[in-house]
């Protein structure tokens, strides 16, 4: 809802009825319960005002984002078949992101995920990634007054002052480039400014996080990778990858990293997340994490939920070997006795007390994975409502300043340092020329 006085007023006589009536049910004096309430809403309002004001100065800038996914499995990337500028929240099922609601969530800029399955495999992958990076440039090119693509972080403040939504580029997932530096090279002449190193699978060259029992890092060419990144001013996106590929990734990096979109392992330990110890790296390497808002990121009793749905799941596939429909029936029969436990705004704004706790304000930032989930914490179902999680900061006590850290300053920064890197290294250093046949032929043995 955008803020209006006249709404905020409402709410309050709302919130007084509502008191008076509990009041009189419970017996007790509503007089101080209504004045509490009253108050409440006062700082409500205040502090979503000022989150909204925070966010005409900084462009809050999300690390993740999969509405070009969304075009791809609805409608076959056909643009016009998917009105951006409308409610995509009334499709079935609704979406998370739309321009109205980009603008009424104070969006200044969006990294788009150009993600391809990790069934893909070479060159198919490739090509389809390359799909999905023209998809990006022809949604900001059919929204030109609202979407504009960026490239550098002068671009992202360029684009907000002017009112616009910077647009970036991100390749989810190291599999995109086929074990190629030259393809790696061509998708960021393409206009990709980020990649994620693995998606939820390994690739030849690096370790995932959702691949047990394997617990691998990066090999030879994994380690060139990133130094061809480092040298093209590519961010190294972390999300995604297994600790040792994390540590792995910071002993080579020469510019900081990123996690686009993950939260704290100490609050939530799903593989997905970031430890502490690599926390304490990311302060050294001045990168910031992106914390998510995936509910089975950032809830232990959501992750909990969700092993034992997938438990079931085993369960019934053994059950009904070639019956996949009586699996289907049986897991919507234990999710109806079994609903998915909510998850308040709350916990989103814990994780990121945490990430600010152990690495410092300097490295902490959001990355929402709107449209690549389909479950979203209480408060914040859809790219509007960025307002709420900034007025629950402030609520917390932190300081405007902080609150523009975490909305896009961090990322800038880092941004601009990777630059900085790039520009050094392509000084010193050719494109590489690299092959993995040659640099992991240890490793096929
Ligand atoms: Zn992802």
């Amino acid at each position: 809802m955008t803020y209006h006085p006249a709404h905020s007023g409402i709410l309050i006589v709302l919130l007084g009825l509502t008191s008076l009536a509990f009041g009189s049910l419970t017996g007790r004096p509503s007089g101080g319960a209504d004045k509490a309430l009253m108050q409440k809403a006062r700082l409500r309002s205040r502090y979503a005002g000022q989150a909204r004001q925070i966010l005409k100065e900084v462009p809050l800038i999300d690390g993740h984002n999969d509405t070009p996914g969304q075009y791809r499995h609805r409608v076959n990337n056909h643009l016009d078949a998917i009105d951006f500028a409308g409610d995509t929240g009334q499709l079935d099922p609704p979406m998370h992101t739309d321009l109205p609601r980009l603008r009424a969530g104070g969006i200044g800029g969006q990294f788009w995920s150009v993600y391809v399955s990790t069934n893909l495999k070479g060159a198919e992958a490739v090509q389809v990634t390359l799909e999905q990076i023209d998809l990006v440039h022809r949604l900001v090119a059919r929204y030109p007054d609202d979407l504009e693509l960026a490239l550098t972080a002068d671009d992202i403040v360029r684009i907000h002052g002017q009112g616009k939504i910077a647009s970036l580029i991100d390749v989810e997932g190291g599999h995109s480039i086929n074990n190629s530096l030259a393809v790696l090279r061509q998708q960021y002449r393409a206009g990709a400014r980020c990649m994620t190193i693995t998606h939820s699978a390994n690739t030849d060259w690096a370790g995932a996080a959702t691949t047990p029992p394997e617990h691998r890092g990066l090999s030879p060419f994994g380690q060139e990778v990133i130094r061809e990144m480092n040298r093209l001013g590519m961010l190294v996106d972390l999300s995604h990858v297994s600790p040792e590929t994390m540590h792995d990734a910071l002993d080579v990096t020469e510019a900081p990293v990123i996690f686009s979109h993950s939260s704290a392992r100490a609050l939530c330990d799903h593989p997905r997340n970031v430890p502490d110890d690599v926390l304490k790296r990311v302060k050294q390497n001045n990168g910031v994490v992106m914390v998510t808002f995936v509910t089975e990121f950032v809830s232990e009793e959501v992750r909990q939920y969700r092993a034992a749905e997938k438990a079931e799941g085993a369960r019934l596939k053994a059950l009904f070997l070639h019956d996949p429909d009586a699996v289907e029936a049986g897991l919507a029969v234990w999710r109806e006795a079994h609903p998915a436990p909510p998850v308040p705004l709350a916990i989103i704004a814990d994780h990121i007390d945490h990430v600010r706790k152990v690495a410092g304000i300097d490295h902490v930032g959001i990355g929402s994975d709107f449209d690549g989930i389909s479950a979203t914490p209480v408060g914040l179902e859809d790219v509007s409502t960025y307002p709420a999680l900034l007025a629950e900061l402030l609520r917390r006590g932190y300081s405007e300043d902080e609150v523009k850290k975490v909305a896009g300053l961090n990322l800038l920064r880092v941004m601009r340092q990777a630059e900085k890197a790039a520009a050094n290294l392509q000084r010193k250093t050719a494109p590489s020329d690299a092959l993995i046949e040659e640099l992991d032929k240890e490793l096929k043995k």
